[in-house]
């Protein structure tokens, strides 16, 4: 039996993959001499900055951990206690952040909206908010997307403008889950204002770990009302980092000649020749369209197993759901991917 190669990628997550030589330089010229702490340091100046050049904006910057306090905290501020906030039945804040939502904003229920291929359908959100208008269901007020969705697709800029002039509508704050944000913004080839603050979203949760950096997400409030006392939150939540010129020199490595867009892209590609390596393949069927970095699929049982046996490794049954999730990621090559698919089609044809 042909055995994966040790050197190979995993397809099981973009967080397998290790930093990128942009991030990494940066954290290491961060690393001299003493330097104020807790963000009053150059380097979150210089992020900061960045990422009001990157939005086009006068945008508030926070950085935090990780994607569960990110999107948990950023959630926390849009609401009160006795608000819900609606998301898709599929999305990360839901099944994947062990209730810190909920957690964080003291009780806020977090209320589920159906739609295909893991997109809301803008007629659930008039259907979620008019269900009850009595004092006894707990008031609508934060709409959440996810963007790229948790199952690879993106939403479109019509479908964000629809989305957000609903929320409008009936008084909802947009808050997007951007853990694979820069896949979504190569994917449509759009600016990153076009797909944030344009369209509507107040506050974007801007995924850095999975696209290359060791740890850590960007809170970026474009409604910088609601951004009011945050740094509070994050210090009460544990995310406010003591020596924070670790969390943010990365974020200028990746930022200042567009390395977050060619990581994006490379991994997108990535995932797009996956595909159509595997979708001609006898017993195997492709569930979604892939519009970023993730290819889902049907695989017969037996041949997982048998993939898994032959070293690769990758997640199957995510979030409960019955597809393989093969996951591309910054430094994945061609010829792991080639490599992969030809393992699959030898155990599919065989
Ligand atoms: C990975 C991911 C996050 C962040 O998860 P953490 O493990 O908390 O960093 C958030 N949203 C989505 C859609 C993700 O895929």
């Amino acid at each position: 039996m042909r055995k994966r190669s040790q050197d190979c990628r995993h397809f099981a997550s973009d967080n397998y993959a290790g930093i990128c030589p942009e991030a990494l330089a940066s954290l290491l010229e961060a690393n001299h001499g003493h330097e104020v702490s807790y963000g009053d340091d150059c380097w979150t100046d210089k992020a900061s900055n960045l990422l009001r050049s990157v939005f086009e904006t006068d945008c508030e910057v926070f950085f935090v951990f990780n994607g569960t306090s990110a999107n948990s905290l950023s959630l926390a501020s849009l609401c009160q206690s006795y608000h819900s906030i609606l998301c898709h039945e599929m999305a990360h804040v839901e099944g994947s952040e062990c209730g810190a939502p909920e957690f964080f904003a003291n009780g806020t229920k977090v209320l589920l909206l159906p739609g295909a291929n893991g997109k809301i359908d803008p007629k659930s959100i008039e259907t979620a908010v008019n269900k009850r208008t009595d004092i006894h269901y707990p008031k609508p007020r934060a709409l959440s997307l996810t963007q790229a969705t948790e199952v690879g697709t993106v939403y479109s800029l019509d479908e964000l403008k629809e989305l957000a002039d609903v929320a409008r509508h009936f008084q909802l704050r947009v808050q997007m889950d951007g853990a694979r944000f820069a896949n979504a913004v190569v994917s449509l080839g759009v600016t990153p204002k076009e797909l944030s603050w344009e369209v509507g979203v107040d506050v974007l949760c801007f995924g850095g770990t999975k696209n290359g950096l060791a740890v850590g997400e960007a809170v970026v409030f474009f409604n910088r009302e609601l951004a009011r006392e945050f740094d509070y939150r994050c210090k009460q939540g544990g995310q406010l980092a003591s020596k924070m010129r670790f969390l943010s020199a990365p974020w200028v490595g990746m930022l200042q000649d567009g390395a977050w867009l060619r990581h994006a892209k490379h991994s997108n590609a990535m995932a797009k020749r996956l595909e159509a390596a595997i979708r001609p393949l006898p017993r195997v069927q492709v569930s979604y369209p892939v519009d970023g970095n993730a290819v889902f699929a049907k695989i017969p049982e037996p041949v997982v197993d048998q993939m898994h046996e032959r070293g690769w490794k990758f997640y199957t049954h995510v979030g409960g759901w019955e597809d393989s999730r093969l996951m591309c990621s910054w430094d994945t090559t061609p010829e792991d991917v080639d490599s992969f698919a030809a393992d699959l089609r030898e155990l599919v044809v065989g």
